[in-house]
């Protein structure tokens, strides 16, 4: 009998479900006073906690009143502002699925992702108003509400989609919402948020993403050796709303009551973000490392320093290690690499040192900062040959990178089946990871350089190229080849007023890999193109290049 009560026992604590609402709420009631600053097109707006958090309930309201039922999908085509956060809580609290659209997809790619995601009302930054229009037939079947966020410079546009949609202003649509409203207390494996990922190959897939999901993925990214933030913090996020719920921050932020700085301009030069760091005392930022590389231009050419920064953290692409190496040594600011994707929601693994390696020689310890990074609490990582079985841990074996955890997904939305094997996701991405757990990606597995049946790594090879001085930025693309079948190929931008040339280049490989792995050209160009978040637009350089090797064959054999 008492062996039976055993059995049965559970834990005896208060269950509630994990909500997104619970975050912003407890940002109103213990923090509301802290700031979140938009930088707009037309100037700054200051606003604070406890006032986005009245605006996203009324705007909640006002989407229920529109008729808007759980589990509806609300578009935005926005950048980085107050506004985009509002949507973020007040789609979501009252169980619609904000659903970030990244505007700098081509029209096709956008009339594709917002019928796939059936959004039913787009909100839409004055601005991208015009990425509508030529779709706006396409679309009309799911949408029926254009909500528009600032003044469009087209006054004509409003008029020519109140044609197909019903068409209204935001602060307008705020005021129909009841200040009496409050978030329903929802199921947390509803879902919250939807975003597609790149889509470099084929149709972009849908990531829906759960309140339950979220707010573990948000618990987890905010511990100590990952993000790390807190109350003190002044977060400044320069990686997209539209993309990967903007790296977690507009949760991470209010969830520790960090002040929170968003940016409706896209900054990319680094005189802009040196001020914009310095008048709002920015402790934590976050981009890619384009960005960062822009910065430290301005602050190498300018004199300027950035003081309060803390730590940088970097992202979403590998980080070229003499950034990392010049703001450690001349500026004494950390760059944090990190490694996630929008599967992941996005969070995978942070660089943070071990105890131990504090002790270790400071170069040491800089280098171990080229690695992406060791795992979170709450999520599991393994690598597998190609026949699925595990590969050891032993920092130099590479193979397909598998993960698994709360914030993880299983299937894409629409999909009728699940992506896992075996209870895990495949990233598609190449890695390596050592005894201590630290992971480094190789390559994407589409991207790395199959040369007479062997692998040769883009990303060691950029690395490379990036650290030669002249270079600014560098792509290695697989080009065919009539012997190899495919070769690596480097596509670089010299540096301002530097005329470096092809052979010094490929001299700057030698000793540092096997001779076999050094380019077999280079290629110089003015820019490289890029996606919108600032990643290198491989598959457009493979698409112009790819014959490079087999064209000159052929030119030479003619
Ligand atoms: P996305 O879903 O668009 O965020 O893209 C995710 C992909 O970006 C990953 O699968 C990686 O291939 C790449 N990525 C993200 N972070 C890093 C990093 N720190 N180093 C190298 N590649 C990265």
């Amino acid at each position: 009998m008492a062996l039976e009560a055993e059995k049965a026992i559970q834990g005896s604590m208060q269950r509630h479900d994990l909500l997104i609402r619970d975050i912003l709420l407890f940002a109103e009631r213990e923090h509301g006073e802290r700031e979140i600053v938009t930088l707009t097109h037309e100037g700054e707006m200051r606003s604070t906690y406890s006032d986005v958090a009245r605006r996203a309930r009324l705007m909640s309201s006002a989407f229920e009143r529109l008729g808007i039922r759980q589990g509806e999908r609300i578009g935005t085509l926005m950048t980085n502002s107050q506004w985009h956060f509002e949507l973020y809580y007040g789609v979501a609290c009252m169980g619609g699925v904000c659903h970030t659209i990244n505007p700098r997809l081509f029209v096709e790619q956008l009339a594709y992702i917002i019928n796939h995601a059936g959004d039913r009302i787009l909100c839409v930054d004055a601005a991208y108003l015009e990425l509508i229009e030529p779709i706006s037939a396409e679309i009309a079947h799911h949408v029926t509400t254009i909500v528009i966020i600032g003044q469009p410079s087209d006054d004509g546009i409003a008029t020519r989609l109140g044609a197909r949609f019903a068409v209204i202003d935001y602060e307008d649509l705020l005021a129909t919402g009841s200040v009496d409203y409050s978030w329903p207390a929802l199921d947390e494996d509803m879902p919250s948020s939807l975003c597609y990922t790149s889509g470099t190959t084929g149709n972009p897939k849908g990531v829906l993403y759960s309140h339950r999901s979220t707010v573990i993925h948000a618990y987890g990214a905010n511990l100590k050796d990952a993000f790390g933030l807190g109350s003190r913090d002044v977060v400044l996020p320069l990686v997209p709303m539209f993309h990967a719920n903007c790296w977690a921050f507009p949760y991470l932020a209010p969830m520790v009551g960090a002040k929170l700085i968003l940016s409706q301009k896209s900054l990319m030069d680094g005189e802009t973000i040196t001020r914009l760091i310095n008048r709002e005392k920015v402790t934590f930022s976050v981009a890619v490392p384009t960005i960062w590389a822009a910065l430290l231009r301005y602050l190498r050419a300018s004199g300027e320093t950035i003081a309060s920064v803390q730590r940088l953290q970097v992202g979403g692409a590998a980080c070229p290690f003499p950034i990392v190496q010049a703001f450690d040594k001349d500026y004494g600011i950390a760059v944090t690499h990190g490694w996630g994707m929008t599967e992941l929601s996005p969070i995978g693994v942070i660089n943070q040192p071990k105890p131990a390696m504090y002790d270790w020689p400071a170069d040491e310890r800089l280098a171990h900062q080229r690695k992406q990074g060791r795992g979170i609490c709450g999520i599991d990582m393994k690598i597998v040959d190609a026949a699925g079985k595990d590969i050891p841990r032993d920092g130099k074996t590479s193979g397909r990178l598998m993960t698994r955890g709360h914030w993880v997904v299983d299937t894409y939305f629409g999909h009728d089946r699940s992506s896992l094997e075996d209870g895990w996701f495949d990233t598609g991405d190449i890695s390596t990871i050592d005894s201590d757990g630290y992971m480094q990606i190789i390559d994407r597995a589409k991207d790395v350089v199959k040369s007479g049946g062997e692998w040769i790594s883009s990303v060691e090879l950029e690395q490379i190229a990036m650290s030669i001085p002249g270079i600014d930025e560098a792509a290695v693309i697989p080009a065919r080849h009539p012997k190899w079948d495919e070769r690596p190929l480097l596509i670089a931008v010299r540096s301002a007023g530097s005329s470096i040339a092809c052979e010094d280049v490929l001299a700057g490989f030698d000793g540092k890999i096997a001779k076999w792995w050094t380019p077999d050209d280079v290629i110089f160009v003015e820019e490289l193109p890029h996606t919108a978040t600032g990643k290198v637009l491989k598959t457009a350089l493979r698409e112009i290049y790819q014959d490079h090797f087999t064209n000159n064959v052929m030119q030479s054999s003619n």
